[in-house]
């Protein structure tokens, strides 16, 4: 089977061995005459999945099963946006919110309609082409909410910021176990998973139990995590089907040799790729310009003359590369280079980077 470059921000592209893992599951999963996608969430075949799933995502992140619980939820990382405050925002209370980009944004508008708000720090200015910093945290604050990297405009934040005590709050939806992070900073860590962790379907929510214990339970059931971890994250069906190739992803990291290796092979992957756009300062426009600020994952630039748009993605397409158009609300190009993204792949982006500048 040919695969072809797919630097599609998501869903995005998955390691080849889970998928292989994973079709042979729709078939039969574990000698038990059924396809996963027909067992109960009830049977014991799956619940040794969900289970095993849970324990190793704490495992790779470095986190201790005392201290956080994993819950799978549906609705995608849009839908945590409101759960969120539904959870943890108590009428007289204020949440911070760092507005980095366009997910931080939507993040925002959600909370807003639910409870007090303050934006603590804000790359407006910028159009969000650096990192928020200067932060202005609320003493007692009920959380502070940050996205850790701005997918569409192309920023990541490899810090946590001291947030004065508040509770902090993680939308890691585009760079989740992408680099070793000490998450045990963290009071709540929540990513969809088709950005670099399984496919659409399950978000992954990593909560403090200490925190989860402070939540509102005047709220309706199905959106209380608390209601979600006392059933081990089965109050109802569970995306069954998501959950099993996170399971295969979780895997297929600690064979890679963990976080630690994964990050430096990542880092390695968005240098290429950022160094032919620096060498070709006069040709392309990389959209962060401050080296620090740059993502890992999601690399962002425009051709400075706009007429070669339509080219530039004409030869990318000859070279078997997909998913190189910007986000329609930024335009330009993007190159998503989540974990299961090649080396080499990066290598021959960079490589049509150089040729296409010099024709
Ligand atoms: C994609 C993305 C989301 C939205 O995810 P859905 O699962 O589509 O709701 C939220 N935050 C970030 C940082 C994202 O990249």
């Amino acid at each position: 089977m040919k695969r072809i470059y797919n630097f599609s921000a998501g869903p995005a592209i998955l390691p080849l061995p889970v998928l292989e893992e994973a079709s042979k599951a729709v078939i039969e999963i574990a000698g038990s005459g059924m396809s996963l996608l027909e067992v109960s969430h009830r049977s014991k075949v799956y619940e040794a999945i969900h289970q095993e799933a849970r324990a190793n995502c704490l495992k790779v992140m470095g986190l201790k099963p005392e201290d956080y619980t994993v819950v799978f939820m549906g609705g995608g990382a849009s839908q945590q946006f409101a759960t969120i405050p539904m959870n943890f925002l108590r009428p007289g209370a204020t949440a911070d919110y760092v507005d980095g980009g366009e997910w931080g944004n939507k993040a925002i508008k959600e909370a807003k309609g639910l409870g007090a708000i303050n934006i603590a720090a804000s790359s407006a200015a910028t159009k969000h082409a650096t990192l928020p910093r200067d932060f202005k945290w609320t003493p007692g604050a009920a959380y502070a909410h940050l996205t850790t990297n701005n997918t569409i405009e192309g920023t990541q934040m490899r810090f946590m910021p001291e947030t004065g005590g508040a509770p902090l709050i993680l939308d890691v939806s585009s760079d989740f176990l992408s680099h070793r992070m000490d998450f045990s900073k963290a009071s709540m860590i929540y990513a969809g998973a088709q950005k670099n962790a399984g496919p659409a379907g399950v978000t992954i929510c990593v909560v403090k139990k200490s925190f989860m214990a402070t939540a509102k339970t005047d709220i309706p059931a199905i959106f209380q995590y608390a209601v979600h971890d006392k059933a081990d994250s089965m109050y109802n069906t569970p995306p069954v089907f998501p959950i099993y190739v996170f399971g295969l992803v979780l895997k297929w990291i600690e064979a890679q040799g963990g976080l630690d290796e994964v990050g430096k092979r990542n880092q390695r992957k968005a240098q290429l790729i950022y160094d032919a756009l620096d060498a070709h300062a006069d040709f392309y426009d990389a959209a962060v310009t401050n080296k620090e600020d740059r993502s890992q994952m999601n690399i962002t630039w425009r051709v400075r003359d706009v007429a070669k748009e339509e080219a530039f993605l004409k030869g990318a397409k000859d070279r078997q590369m997909d998913g190189l158009k910007g986000h329609r609300n930024v335009g330009g190009f993007r190159a998503s280079v989540y974990n299961a993204f090649p080396e080499e792949g990066c290598a021959a982006l960079a490589q049509y980077l150089k040729e296409f500048a010099k024709q």
